[in-house]
């Protein structure tokens, strides 16, 4: 089934249910405590909350959804993208769990023929009325799991409405890793989507650490359904890179690369195939939203998905201009689909172009000044390279870490961690994941890092390796 197909189904069914179909919001949310719409419900808080009457007491939509939390996973799992759309229903204190639920099941397994025995439910730990409502659906109980806050109580992370939700997972087979069900492996049980019961207002709080302080006058449901995902289980394709969505993109940057392809068992090579051709997507989108590149916020997401596309493609070998070509290929892709790729086609192009001869400028002479001092260290007979010159090859030249450690690993040298940690930022994958997913909460600083609460931030570039100047 065509992603066409797939989102006109899904809007077919809920349509003939009742709901009013609304438009996606722009990826630049009006909300200001929010960088970029992550899930796209922002939108209706107010309704859930009865602080305005809902238009409609039930509707759709496919919303554009930017998550800058998953940038490391993209090309390593199989399932996520930074850009990807979301098909969603609500109910704006209308229908509640039983309705939702059985709406779900009757989508999947009929509307989108899915075999009931790959599918698998999540409920939050203490949501009994979840677990009987699919035990109801024809769930047999060894695929229920009870899971706990994190995984199934859902909040928009900061004081609003919140709730349970349940999530329906597909069982992909064990060639895509140990059984056990969800809660034992995502790769293998991809989550494909999420209903989340909205009945409770949170106050606030760091985390999950908050109190649950009131009822929503009335109850209502969320739902989030990855379009992507469930084009690749459709599809029968190993990855989200692979349906339809993105698979012209990654032909294209095989015809620029001059090497197929080599799926899933591929390693970096795979990896950076599928990152570039991932990144393009996005980058079109946002350029298309009205995001400009710059050195803080929205601006630097995007100056850093594009950089990260050039410098996998450069690693595939594409000497040429790069992010042009494949956003090109996203616009024809897509552009039918989001009109507004259509309109901004000059643009994107023009971004996309000088951006990316900015980035080779600086990646050429960065090299130099990197060559020259791993030259140095090797001849000098040391093991590390130091701490400072990584820092100034990024707070100068803007090179990125990540490349200063990758050249001096293929040296045999290590970079000096301690000192670059005191000088500069450091390059840890984890802190980099807990430190952006701060950065999505709002456009300017100063924040504080949500896992220690200590450190304020004083701009978006100082999260290029996820980690803050001192921190
Ligand atoms: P995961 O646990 O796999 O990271 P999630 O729990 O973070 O997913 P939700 O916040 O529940 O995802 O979002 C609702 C749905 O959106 C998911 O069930 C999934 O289908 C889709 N989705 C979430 N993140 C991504 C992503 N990075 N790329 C593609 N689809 C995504
Ligand atoms: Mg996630
Ligand atoms: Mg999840
Ligand atoms: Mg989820």
């Amino acid at each position: 089934m065509r992603s066409t197909q797939i989102r006109s189904l899904f809007f077919d069914f809920f349509g003939a249910r009742g709901h009013h179909r609304v438009p996606s919001s722009p990826l630049v949310p009006d909300d200001p405590t929010l960088l970029l719409a992550n899930a796209g419900m922002n939108q209706f808080a107010p309704y859930f909350l009865g602080a305005a009457a809902p238009p409609w007491p039930r509707a759709m939509s496919v919303r554009k959804c930017v998550r800058t939390v998953d940038i490391d996973n993209v090309g390593r799992t199989t399932r996520h993208a930074t850009f990807f759309e979301m098909l969603g229903n609500f109910s704006f204190g209308d229908y509640f769990k039983a309705e939702a639920i059985a709406y779900a099941w009757e989508l999947f397994t009929e509307g989108y023929g899915l075999d009931p025995g790959r599918l698998w439910v999540t409920v939050y730990e203490h949501d009994d009325d979840a677990y009987r409502l699919w035990r109801r659906a024809g769930v047999p109980a060894d695929r229920i799991q009870r899971l706990g806050a994190p995984d199934n109580y859902w909040d928009m992370g900061v004081p609003g409405p919140c709730g349970p939700s349940s999530e329906l997972h597909y069982d992909r087979g064990p060639g895509f890793g140990r059984e056990g069900g969800p809660a034992v492996d995502g790769e293998r049980y991809q989550e494909l989507w999420n209903l989340v019961f909205m009945q409770s207002l949170r106050g606030a709080g760091e985390g999950l650490d908050y109190p649950v302080v009131g009822g929503l006058p009335r109850p209502s449901i969320d739902t989030g359904l990855g379009l992507d995902r469930l084009a690749a289980i459709l599809q029968g394709v190993d990855t989200v890179c692979e349906t339809d969505l993105l698979r012209p993109v990654l032909t294209r940057l095989e015809e620029l690369a001059r090497r197929r392809y080599p799926g899933r068992e591929g390693g970096e090579v795979s990896t950076a195939f599928r990152a570039a051709t991932e990144h393009a997507r996005a980058v079109a989108f946002l350029v298309a939203d009205g995001v400009v590149p710059g050195s803080t916020g929205r601006g630097y997401v995007l100056r850093r998905l594009l950089r990260r596309a050039v410098h996998r493609a450069r690693f595939l070998g594409v000497t040429g201009p790069v992010v042009p070509e494949l956003t090109a290929e996203v616009v024809a892709v897509l552009g039918a689909d989001w009109p507004e790729l259509e309109r901004r086609r000059d643009t994107i192009a023009e971004v996309a172009h000088r951006e990316e001869e900015a980035f080779d400028r600086t990646l050429r002479q960065g090299t130099r000044i990197l060559d020259s001092a791993i030259g140095r260290a090797v001849a000098g007979g040391r093991t590390r390279l130091p701490g400072e010159t990584a820092f100034e090859l990024h707070d100068t030249y803007g090179f990125p870490v990540e490349l200063t450690a990758e050249a001096a690993r293929a040296a045999g040298l290590e970079v000096d961690r301690d000192r670059f940690a005191d000088g500069g930022p450091g390059m840890s994958d984890d802190e980099g994941s807990h430190l952006i997913s701060s950065v999505e909460r709002g456009e300017s600083g100063p924040w504080t890092c949500p896992e220690c609460g200590e450190y304020a931030v004083e701009s978006g570039q100082r999260f290029e390796q996820g980690r803050v100047v001192g921190h």
